[in-house]
């Protein structure tokens, strides 16, 4: 109990810290390494097949903007693709360089294709070499991304067959030498195998919660069962629900394919189904996903109940193809130019109230954090304010302490499985 009673003010002080500084401050980079990918996702932009400029950011470029993060204070750095590991000598490099300039956090993952060679998972004596060096570097947390509870889809859909076989045999190696990798489901219409039909009629509504409430089961169901300790769960990432028509999406994820493509209300719903079964996992594995950011997606009036994004503000995103920052994976009409330290004065809106998207990485924490700058800058408006919503201050609260109770999702750190929280909704 006395170490979670430290944390606390460890936890406040650092986001406090961090938003509510008036100018733009880097609290997070998410540089993408190179967008080249082994993989055949159809839901994804870089697959393998795909017709775009693909590109490797020179390690020169990336040890800069690594030493600019380390002199400007940037907590967390991640590494992101394509497939990050696609040069496994080359990222472990990186890792370690970020590593000797003591970055806090350090973040990666993988679609796991160094399971799976040749096609069919690798053997004890080819994966260990590889677990021994992502052991050795100093990354906090490692995912590995995992796209549907069903072996047959995600294989397929990944063109990576024999890949959740050997997934499940690297992970007690992992947990043996203390590593825990989190499990990342990239949210689409096949999460639980087959296709879960568009929302075509008002009425086909209960229906779609179900087979959503059902696939999410499904999934950490499977996460459980290969021996994943940990989860995170990527929002789709559609042009359609990104309303960026007229942007210039510098994320090559992003992708227009039915897979990935819902409506306002499709998503609404899908967000509810999210809500309504992680709670029944938490003590089974670690969830990083908020609760009360999934309350507020799911809500009509989620503009009135989500605190702003942070991208642009504390969150930047580093593009592969011109080595240049951005404000989020989604902006890619805002160029912030080459330099990390430069951030502070770049000109630029810093549209605090940005809604275009939900890409995960900055919604859920600009949402989880929020409420820190929220309560320094305005703190009538948490009693009086549109952010007096109950229901979304009690998850938030059950949020906060879960993420205490889960050593703030420390990706070295094992799995207590006897949380004693009370997560009904
Ligand atoms: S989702 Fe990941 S593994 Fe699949 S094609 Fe895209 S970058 Fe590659
Ligand atoms: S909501 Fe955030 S991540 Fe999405 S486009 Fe706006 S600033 Fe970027």
């Amino acid at each position: 109990m006395k170490r979670k009673i430290r944390r606390l003010p460890l936890f406040a002080g650092l986001s406090a810290l961090a938003f509510a500084r008036p100018s733009r401050l880097p609290g997070q980079l998410v540089i993408q390494i190179t967008n080249h990918c082994n993989g055949s996702c159809p839901q994804c932009g870089m697959r393998r097949e795909a017709e775009i400029r693909r590109a490797n950011l020179p390690a020169e470029t990336v040890r800069n903007a690594l030493r600019d993060c380390a002199e400007t204070g940037v907590e967390a750095v991640s590494f992101t693709g394509g497939e990050p590991f696609i040069n496994i000598p080359e990222i472990l490099k990186l890792l370690d360089y970020a590593g000797d300039l003591k970055i806090p956090c350090l973040r990666s993952g993988t679609n796991g294709y160094m399971f799976a060679p040749g096609g069919e998972a690798a053997g004890l004596d080819q994966l260990i070499p590889f677990v021994e060096a992502v052991v050795k570097s100093p990354l906090r947390n490692f995912w590995i991304s995992v796209d549907s509870a069903d072996t047959g889809t995600h294989e397929r859909l990944r063109g990576l067959p024999g890949v959740i076989g050997g997934i499940a045999k690297a992970l007690p190696v992992f947990h043996a030498r203390g590593l825990y990798p989190a499990v990342n489901l990239g949210i689409n219409r096949c999460i639980a195998g087959a296709m879960i039909p568009p929302l075509e009629e008002p009425g086909d509504e209960d229906a779609f919660l179900e087979n959503y409430r059902r696939g999410f089961s499904a999934f950490f169901t499977k996460a459980v069962d290969m021996g994943f300790t940990m989860a995170n769960v990527c929002y789709p990432m559609s042009f359609e629900t990104a309303n960026l028509e007229t942007g210039k999406p510098a994320y090559g994820a992003i992708s227009d394919d039915i897979m990935v493509r819902f409506s306002r209300r499709e998503l609404r719903l899908v967000f509810k189904a999210l809500l309504e079964t992680i709670p029944a996992f938490r003590k089974a594995i670690r969830i990083f996903t908020p609760l009360s950011a999934l309350y507020a997606l799911s809500r009509e009036n989620s503009r009135d109940l989500l605190f702003p994004c942070l991208g642009g503000i504390c969150y930047f995103y580093m593009d592969s193809r011109d080595g240049h920052i951005y404000p989020c994976g989604y902006r890619g009409d805002e160029d912030l130019g080459a330099s990390v330290a430069a951030l502070r004065t770049a000109p630029g809106s810093q549209r605090p109230f940005c809604e275009k998207c939900h890409w995960e990485c900055f919604t859920d924490p600009s949402q989880l954090f929020g409420m820190f700058r929220h309560v320094i800058r305005h703190p009538l408006n948490v009693c009086f304010g549109k952010h007096f919503d109950r229901q979304m201050l009690r998850l938030w609260f059950s949020d906060v302490k879960y993420y205490l109770a889960c050593d703030l999702f420390d990706g070295r750190k094992p799995f207590k499985h006897m949380i004693n929280l009370e997560h009904t909704l």
